[in-house]
């Protein structure tokens, strides 16, 4: 894994904002966390919009966005950056992390969790009023621009429980939790994000939140509005409703052929 692959940059072209549809005080309590460089810690399950509110947040404050996705893999140098070779020698790469941090940007680490144990460890003299980030590799101890904040999500689902983040990391942030979005909200997501009518949306909210019940019991991971939006946008450009819903939701959720047929028979009750 490269220092440079880990790096998504913003993927909209102009005009084309990250619409965001708040559910509570978010976007004031971001704001508020900016205003006080303060960092950011997003609890809530995957699919949620965590990373859309992040990318809302970085447009409206006009800050550059370096997310980076963690997985069990990511090391320190994949986020601070490290020394490569070209063909007049050796030279130093900035990571996502350094890059954020010199330019006053923000820096998003989503699924923190996923990351070692080590990686977090630089995130501390960061996080607190100290807003440094030594680099032993270059001797360099950089101080964040006025801009840079740091944001991480993770979802505290029952397989991350016992992974947890130590508490002397996450008492640094300004924590918010993030949930599915109630009924109206995720209506007008899901007419907005797949371009359905309003009745359609409707339906698929309804039908999410009784998969969402069945959760529960049978899933390991509940419907996400992610695939909600993937079953709608397929039914909006003309698939039948069981197709779509087939391979949006019941093929992703679970490999369990009675587990599909269960969900399929809650999609036949709704459409
Ligand atoms: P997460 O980061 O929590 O895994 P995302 O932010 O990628 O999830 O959300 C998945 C998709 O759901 C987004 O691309 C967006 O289309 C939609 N979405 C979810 N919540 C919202 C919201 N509150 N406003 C607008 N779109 C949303």
């Amino acid at each position: 894994m490269t220092a440079t692959s880990t790096i998504k940059p913003l993927n909209r072209g102009l005009g084309q904002e990250a619409w965001y549809r708040p559910a509570g005080n978010e976007i004031e309590l971001f704001e508020q966390a900016a205003q006080h460089q303060l960092p950011v810690l997003i609890k809530g399950p995957t699919g949620c919009g965590k990373t859309r509110f992040v990318q809302h947040m970085a447009e409206r404050l006009g800050r550059k966005l370096y997310t980076v996705a963690c997985h069990d893999d990511l090391t320190t140098a994949d986020l601070v950056g490290r020394h490569l070779i070209g063909s007049n020698g050796t030279f130093w790469q900035d990571g996502p992390l350094t890059r954020a941090v010199r330019e006053g940007a923000i820096c998003y680490l989503d699924e923190i969790i996923e990351a070692r144990k080590d990686t977090t460890v630089v995130l501390h003299p960061l996080a607190d009023d100290r807003r440094i980030l030594p680099l032993d590799a270059t001797g360099e101890c950089l101080e964040a621009a006025p801009g840079f904040m740091l944001v991480v999500s993770y979802n505290p689902g029952y397989r991350n429980l016992l992974k947890g983040l130590k508490p002397s990391t996450r008492q640094r942030f300004v924590a918010m939790s993030f949930d599915y979005p109630d009924a109206a909200a995720e209506t007008e997501i899901l007419a907005t994000e797949a371009g359905l009518d309003a009745d359609t949306a409707a339906t698929l909210v309804r039908l999410g939140n009784a998969l969402r019940h069945l959760g529960q019991h049978d899933l390991e991971e509940a419907p996400s509005t992610r695939l909600l939006i993937h079953a709608g946008r397929l039914m909006r450009s003309g698939l039948d409703p069981l197709s779509a819903c087939q391979a949006c939701l019941a093929q992703p959720l679970t490999d369990d052929p009675t587990v599909q047929a269960a969900i399929l028979d809650v999609v036949r009750a709704h459409f």
